[in-house]
């Protein structure tokens, strides 16, 4: 059994439906589908729920309108017959009703979280009602009857493991299982969903819960680049990453991966291949256990960071400072992504400055404390164990002309970390890649 997930753009438009099904449906093995929204459709899902929220049905409203007509055009242009146009034009009839019933109630963040899922419930209603007319043995499978949080609001994994196993024993004779991606239920069976991007988490759930043989995570990009091409002139693809390179390059930047959901495939052992659907024949990125010794893989970078620097000569030979600073963090539930100490003094980063003035009055209490603003972490993720000698040297070196503010490596053995200004992002990464990866036709 193989996982195959399609993001937005992937369906984003009738055509791009149709050519998923075509590629679906290549081959006779079972397979199960995970599929986002429409692009775009839940950003304006969220814009709904905005104006509900301000008490302005009305903004709602003509939302909801303009979306339905959108996608009534879609129905007509998916399907060939007038029995699944009518069909599925029932469905959304149903549907815009359902989420025009939210314009006449209190919304808060329970119906929100309702409005947000209707994105993937629709796509997926399309996508079945597609194979259906192409006479697929497919199903549709409701992800809310799979998928769940716990109380941490962390996928429920021997949950999910016992419910999609459980389903797929209840419909055996079925070629291709359609689900959605992003949406689960919480602990307490509300209609919740794993955070934006999450149909990638889906994926990787459902792949990891079944042990499956390959977790395919479709895009409209060539698999995961060796540096960021919207930034960077010549980028080329990664073929092969390690599941720990990807995890550091989805944190830290690399918008092609949902961060947190190389994990459960990592702990399956489950390979992840990052696919093309706009050139489905192209390798793209596979990421397994396999570790390429003596290999930089790729360049990542992390915008809207905060450094904060306390210095104090009371650090000089005491212990228990550090404990005292990062408690500090936990009580005010901000996570630190880079740290650096020397004898006198600690700076670290965090990426959510929310809760910035609390932090920085009561860190008055051990030191100096200095913020800068406006800075980007750039990191570079590869075989960087310290007896692979000269790769930090390399990576330092191209770094010559740029201010760093803070370098930290040695943390794992396949990261390296540059804080720089925001300004400098571009022109730091653009000399990593021309330093690491050297074009073979320039
Ligand atoms: N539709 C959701 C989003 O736009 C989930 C996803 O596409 O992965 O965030
Ligand atoms: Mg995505």
């Amino acid at each position: 059994m193989k996982v195959l997930k399609f993001g937005g753009t992937s369906v984003g438009t009738p055509q791009r439906i149709r050519e998923v099904a075509q590629l679906v449906t290549k081959g006779q093995e079972q397979k199960i589908i995970v599929l986002s929204a429409m692009s775009g459709t839940t950003n304006t899902l969220v814009e709904i729920a905005e104006y509900l929220y301000k008490k302005n049905p009305e903004g709602a409203n003509t939302l909801i309108n303009r979306l339905e007509a959108t996608y009534q055009k879609h129905v007509e242009a998916l399907y060939q017959t007038q029995e699944w146009k009518t069909r599925t034009l029932q469905f959304m009839h149903e549907e815009f009703a359902y989420l025009r019933s939210f314009t006449k109630v209190h919304v808060t963040s329970f119906e929100e979280k309702v409005i947000l899922a209707q994105g993937e419930i629709i796509s997926t209603n399309m996508m079945t009602n597609l194979l259906l007319e192409m006479n697929v043995k497919a199903i549709l499978l409701n992800a809310l009857d799979i998928v769940r949080t716990d109380k941490n609001a962390e996928p429920d994994f021997n949950y999910i493991k016992t419910r999609i196993t459980s389903v797929l024993k209840d419909n055996p004779d079925y070629t291709l299982y359609i689900t959605q991606g992003f949406i689960c239920r919480n602990a307490y069976g509300e209609i919740d969903n794993l955070l934006r991007g999450g149909s990638d988490y889906t994926a990787c759930l459902l792949g990891a819960a079944l042990q499956a043989e390959e977790i395919q995570i479709w895009t409209d990009i060539d698999g995961m680049h060796n540096n960021d091409p919207r930034i960077v002139d010549h980028t080329e693809p990664v073929r092969q990453l390690h599941f720990e390179e990807a995890a550091e390059l989805a944190y830290f930047g690399a918008k092609i991966l949902h961060p947190t959901c190389i994990q459960p495939a990592k702990f399956a052992g489950v390979p992840v291949r990052l696919l093309n659907t706009m050139d489905p024949t192209a390798p793209g990125t596979i990421i397994n256990n396999h570790f390429e010794h003596g290999k930089i893989k790729a360049v990542a970078a992390k915008d809207n960071i905060t450094c904060i620097q306390i210095q104090s000569s009371r650090m000089l030979l005491a212990y228990g400072f550090l404990r005292k600073v990062f408690e500090l963090f936990e009580v005010h539930k901000t996570s630190i992504d880079m740290i650096c100490t020397s004898e006198v003094g600690v700076s670290v980063t965090i990426d959510n400055a929310n809760r910035l003035p609390d932090i920085v009055d009561e860190l008055k209490k051990y030191g100096t404390v200095n913020v800068e603003k406006d800075m980007a972490i750039v990191c570079v993720v590869g075989d960087l164990s310290s007896d692979n000698v000269g790769f930090e040297t390399m990576a330092c070196k191209a770094l010559s002309q740029i201010p760093v503010r803070m370098i930290s490596y040695g943390g794992s053995s396949h990261n390296i970390s540059f804080l720089v200004k925001a300004e400098d992002k571009r022109r730091t990464m653009q000399a990593l890649s021309d330093t690491l990866f050297p074009r073979t036709n320039p």
